[in-house]
């Protein structure tokens, strides 16, 4: 799963946004021109209105977007951010006028259109033009400071000066648990200065969210789950509790090791250090997989020489990945797929190489735009981005407002989803590989996807958990860091190597917070993954342990996603999930059946070890 901005759907992005004072002018001479009360027909005019301008301004939008990252220039990010505001400045005007039509009598599908048209913001500006101006201001400006830091740790050498992009690699690779904790330290001095900004910030957004009728922000972004949203928290919480036990196992797993390998700055028992697991936030484990591997990890096979030897270009791994596709029953790529797409980073010119899906013009010019290697990551990849495009292309005869994932977690799930059937099986099946390795070299894989999809789990809920009391006050702007740190040992069981009073503000160092971009849509796309993988292996008959299934030729299970997929956002959420899965509730339980066999091992390897902190 790739988070920050990862997999990036274009059409999401756009949403992201706030309103300026422009839009809010419009809305208020609106109001006074009509004074009437708005009838079924208004409504319906309202909407086909809107069907068209969100058709025109998500085109005009995702080109710019396409030109700005596949040829960066000054201008061409220039004519992106103009795009890109003019829907927001729309979504903001249209959430904010579908109110009108509260108490109108309207068909079921047009109150879902007008439903979502109200709960789409992320950011609803107040309407006084002062405040909503210094709000967008604020959201640029905490950005800015982001995207900027850096930390130098010789303050006479700039050249010493490290980005995020430094830090991330220094902290993937680096042994040396000094080094470490400086880079780590020195990230999150980029943040205390967003603080005050932050304080702000919510203030403003939360009167922005009340006068849309919401309690606050928080509740404004629970509100998109078609449940209410006290309901939606527990249901979270309930998630969590039926993996919690599995990821008490992995975190005791690798305590152990790492205390082998670090010593007492990892404790026996107690939190792991926040700064020792490879990433930055410690929400990503897979880069001390080498510390903690067991003998005999090595899978038995290399994908990525077997790319190497076998010469696969970038199109034939994307070719394959299509075949995937066609095996289940979906209809080939369009031919402007091949033409348009981005395959290969250019020689000529500066590009955004960060894998992600387009859906250019919302009916049939889907893309990707990835530097493709020869790697097993990116055949994977590849796998998971086309997932976006069959999405996209399923929904595509919808109302505008409908062509989008059942929830924001779902785009997401769905090419991860296919990823896990990108199985040694499969590898077979397509020639890549002579003979499956045997059970016995599971664990390594199981180990090494633990890390990354496991170990992500507590921090996916945690994120929002804090801005959700930070929206609704019950975390006050005193408590800010040491809330943090009390729901990051909560959940992930991890503490900071040092202490971190109230001059730090380390959420602040997480992209999605200066950027607030809501988080919970990760730990839902981590779950349903492995929901819609047991439920469509079944489909298909597979009776090998889970991790094995792929439903590589399954039409049965095609005809299944494909009957979720074409939904769209059309109907709630668990109506699509039973199209899938039979059932209409979230169900962790499959990633305990995923990962069974690793569970045992960690049990086996940690017998008399203490486990929790
Ligand atoms: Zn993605």
């Amino acid at each position: 799963m790739i988070d920050p901005g990862g997999g990036l759907i274009v059409l999401h992005r756009l949403f992201v946004a706030a309103g300026l004072a422009l839009s809010i002018a419009v809305i208020i001479a609106g109001c006074q021109a009509s004074t009437a009360a708005p009838t079924a027909q208004d409504a319906k005019q309202f909407l086909d209105e809107v069907d068209t301008t969100l058709n025109r301004l998500a085109l005009d939008a995702s080109r710019a977007g396409w030109v700005a990252q596949n040829f960066i220039t000054v201008d061409t990010e220039a004519m992106d951010a103009r795009a890109t505001q003019a829907f927001s400045d729309a979504s903001s005007r249209w959430a904010k006028q579908a109110v009108r039509f509260d108490n109108v009598e309207v068909p079921a599908d047009q109150r879902r259109q007008l439903n979502l048209l109200k709960v789409s913001l992320v950011l609803a500006t107040p309407s006084d033009p002062k405040e909503s101006e210094e709000l967008t201001n604020l959201v640029s400006s905490m950005r800015g400071v982001y995207g900027k830091g850096k930390w130098c740790p010789d303050s006479a050498k700039a050249e010493s000066c490290m980005n995020i992009d430094d830090i991330t690699k220094l902290l993937a690779t680096s042994r040396n648990e000094k080094e470490i904790r400086a880079a780590w330290e020195g990230w999150h001095t980029i943040s205390p200065p967003i603080k005050k900004d932050y304080q702000r910030f919510a203030e403003l957004s939360n009167k922005g969210a009340k006068e849309l009728g919401f309690a606050d922000t928080g509740a404004m972004w629970r509100a998109k789950y078609d449940m209410a949203p006290d309901a939606f928290t527990k249901e979270l919480d309930r998630l969590w509790d039926q993996v919690r036990p599995l990821y008490l196992q992995l975190h005791a797993y690798v305590r152990m090791k790492l205390h082998q390998k670090y010593g007492d700055v990892v404790p026996q028992k107690g939190p792991l250090p926040a700064h020792l697991l490879g990433n930055i936030w410690a929400q990503d484990w897979s880069n001390v997989y080498d510390l903690v591997a067991p003998a005999n990890a090595d899978a038995g096979f290399s994908l990525t020489d077997i790319l190497k030897r076998r010469k696969m270009s970038a199109i034939d791994m994307v070719k394959a990945g299509e075949r995937f596709y066609s095996s289940i029953g979906l209809a080939p790529l369009p031919q402007t797929f091949w033409e348009r797409s981005l395959f290969l980073r250019p020689k000529d010119r500066e590009v955004v190489c960060h894998a992600s899906a387009w859906d250019i013009d919302s009916v049939n010019d889907v893309r990707i735009k990835m530097c493709i290697d020869q790697t097993a990551e990116d055949f994977s990849t590849i796998h998971h981005e086309l997932g976006h495009n069959y999405y996209q292309r399923a929904y595509n005869t919808l109302p505008m407002i409908f062509r989008d994932s059942a929830n924001d977690g779902f785009h997401e799930a769905i090419g991860d989803t296919i990823a896990l059937s990108v199985t040694p099986e499969y590898l077979v099946k397509i020639g890549l590989l002579d003979k499956a390795p045997d059970a016995s070299r599971d664990i390594g894989l199981l180990l090494s996807r633990a890390l990354e999809k496991v170990a992500f789990l507590p921090f996916g809920l945690l994120i929002d958990q804090w801005r959700w009391k930070v929206f609704s006050g019950e975390i006050t702007p005193a408590q800010y860091n040491q809330a943090w740190w009390d729901l990051r040992l909560k959940y992930q069981g991890v503490a900071p190597p040092t202490a971190r009073g109230d001059e730090f503000f380390d959420p602040g160092a997480k992209y999605h917070v200066p950027d607030n971009t809501p988080y919970t849509r990760y730990f839902l796309a981590d779950i349903l993954q492995f929901q819609f993988h047991r439920a469509l292996a079944k489909t298909a008959g597979c009776t090998t342990p889970l991790h094995r299934c792929s439903i590589y030729e399954s039409k049965q299970a095609g005809q299944r996603l494909n009957n979720m997929l074409s939904m769209g956002l059309s109907k709630p959420w668990p109506d699509a999930l039973a199209a899938v899965t039979d059932s209409n509730e979230m169900d962790a339980s499959a990633i305990l059946d995923y990962f069974a066999p690793l569970q045992k091992w960690l049990q086996e390897q940690t017998k008399g070890q203490p486990v929790g902190w």
